[in-house]
């Protein structure tokens, strides 16, 4: 089969100490100190092979994220701008939908034809924190596109218990292509899904919402905070492309933070009391958390879900005095997220299929992620068969 495969140099910063952990497995934990002169290229690559408990999946649509952005981008010295755990070469794409079209012997809770979409980690189940109860933590990880093959390419193969079925997103949306299309926004909705409603503990309805970034993940955010009945939702956004797409989704208003003070901006829409939930999905948080310092309502939550190597100015007696709280959050899996983020879309609650801005086949995947560099689009899918 074909897919689009990312092959880099492993040649770790002089400054950087490489663990043993990293030399026996050859995964790197931080990339854009290990991984140069990324190369990428649609290539022949070996047909995936079924386990007992694997489907055969041909991929019908994979989205572009942020971070197969910073695979394509270097630094000054070469280097892959994506920071976290990675083993080269291997296919990219991690946003996706597929049909079943064949499975291992033990299979028993799909069939042929089945549509899904997947989870990207694939947690071991074995370790302390999955045995917890926390799969996003998991000391096992592999991450599909990351650390092992992912989906732009024609077929993957995967355990059954990653899969989830999205035939009524499909019944929603009429036809089975938009079902694949919509199916393929599962992943990144539920990482908003996970760092609101999971790990932040979510807001009252009527609550005032701020969402800062109108990226794939900041516009899923405010698709979720209009469904779950958001006073107020104000969005903040560079882009003026993306600025309309945040209001398609339900944003009340969107500003462009260069020409605005954000945090005033909040206290005048609230009549002084300030944002009770505020999501940082810009990956800008020494710049963000400041602003929404500034616009803290008494009882209120910031939850962090933009990946930044950077230290943050906090001025905590703000978080006395307001008595707020700050969430971090990574990952999409357990805590019931796939299913009910595959449930509101299927309702007709979240309709996130304005953000769908383009469309390419899996020959052009480089050209696809070479356009999200310019980072307007919403969500640019790949189509690979
Ligand atoms: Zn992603
Ligand atoms: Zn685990």
């Amino acid at each position: 089969m074909k897919g689009l495969v990312l092959d880099a140099v492993w040649e770790p910063r002089s400054d950087y100490v490489v663990s043993d952990w990293e030399e026996k497995t050859g995964k790197a934990i931080t990339g854009n100190s290990i991984w140069r002169h990324p190369k990428l290229k649609v290539r022949d690559w070996a047909d995936p092979t079924l386990g007992p408990q694997d489907v055969l999946l041909e991929i019908r649509a994979c989205g572009v994220c942020g971070s197969d952005m910073h695979f394509y981008e270097t630094d000054e010295d070469g280097y892959i701008l994506y920071p976290g755990l990675t083993k080269f070469p291997t296919i990219l794409g991690h946003e996706f939908s597929g049909k079943v079209v064949e499975m291992g012997k033990d299979v028993t809770t799909l069939q042929v034809g089945d549509m899904v979409t997947v989870e990207e980690m694939i947690w071991c189940g074995r370790c302390i924190p999955c045995r917890n109860g926390y799969p996003n933590h998991c000391t096992n990880l592999e991450e599909i596109g990351f650390t092992i093959p992912g989906a732009f390419a024609n077929y993957i193969a995967v355990d059954e218990k990653f899969c989830w079925k999205i035939d009524a997103i499909a019944e929603r949306f009429g036809s089975e292509e938009k079902g694949y299309e919509i199916g393929a926004l599962t992943e990144p909705t539920c990482v908003a899904y996970n760092a609101m409603f999971e790990r932040a503990g979510g807001f009252r309805p009527g609550h005032y919402v701020s969402v800062f970034g109108a990226g794939p993940i900041g516009l899923a955010a405010i698709g979720l905070a209009k469904a779950a009945g958001a006073g107020i939702i104000a969005a903040f956004e560079i882009s003026p492309q993306r600025i309309e797409l945040a209001q398609a989704v339900g944003a009340d208003h969107v500003y462009d933070p260069r020409e605005v003070n954000a945090g005033e901006v909040l206290m005048e829409l609230s009549k002084g009391e300030g944002f009770d939930f505020h999501v940082e999905a810009a990956g800008a948080p020494e710049l963000i958390v400041p602003e929404m310092e500034k616009a803290l309502a008494i009882n209120s939550k910031i939850v962090q879900i933009g990946r930044a190597a950077q230290r943050v100015p906090m001025y905590l007696e703000a978080f006395q005095v307001r008595r707020a709280q700050a969430f971090g959050a990574q990952g999409h899996s357990g805590h019931e997220t796939f299913p009910n983020v595959i449930r509101m879309v299927a309702a007709g609650r979240l309709d996130l299929s304005p953000i769908i801005t383009a469309r390419y086949g899996l020959e052009e995947t480089v050209d696809a992620i070479a356009r999200s560099t310019e980072r307007a689009d919403g969500k640019i899918l790949v189509k690979p068969n």
